[in-house]
């Protein structure tokens, strides 16, 4: 698949990054890759030899590589789109899906009441609702919010942050996702 990305785990199988093909494939030709898994990404052309044929690298979908990941502090980081991703473009309060550029981020404690800028403090809002809660709190609005806002894990993390995950990249990814946020996306 064009502009597939590999997936890379350590060699206990956590995941750990999206990498390009070409990144996938220096890792390769150095050796730092345990094992690999999975059906072919992508086929990397390389330099022709004397009789004019081209070198070519299958890159397999996932690669694990040595060294384990550092799971300690891992909150990925917070931006606009994944954090619609995670609300799966609904407005936490109404309910309603909108397009990104339709959504705000809402302070579900507002910034002038301390609330900080959280996985847990944010949540995907639309305008309207934006405009209607105001400065306050969700109990002061009378505004309860539809679901609970929760730090991605990484396996959630990387799957918000990919449009393109073969099957096998799934398989791998889907024991750490809640449900629901599966079946949406
Ligand atoms: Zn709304």
């Amino acid at each position: 698949m064009e502009n597939a990305q590999i997936l890379r785990l350590d060699k206990t199988g956590y995941p750990i990054e999206w990498l390009t093909a070409q990144d996938a494939c220096s890792l390769l030709v150095n050796e730092k890759v345990v094992w690999a898994f999975g059906e072919n990404a992508t086929v990397l052309k390389g330099g022709f030899n004397r009789d004019g044929l081209q070198s070519e690298l299958e890159i397999p979908a996932i690669i694990a590589t040595h060294g384990r990941a550092k799971i300690i502090a891992d909150v990925p980081p917070l931006s606009n789109r994944m954090l619609f991703r995670r609300d799966r473009h609904m407005c936490l309060y109404c309910g309603n899906t909108f397009k990104a550029n339709e959504l705000t981020r809402d302070h579900i404690i507002p910034q002038s009441k301390g609330g900080r800028s959280t996985w847990k403090n944010l949540v995907a809002c639309c305008k309207s609702c934006n405009n209607a809660k105001r400065d306050r709190t969700p109990e002061e609005a009378g505004m309860p919010l539809l679901a609970v806002p929760f730090v991605p894990s990484r396996h959630e993390y990387l799957y918000l942050s990919n449009h393109y995950i073969l099957a096998d990249q799934m398989q791998m990814l889907k024991s750490g996702i809640r449900k629901d946020l599966i079946r949406a996306a």
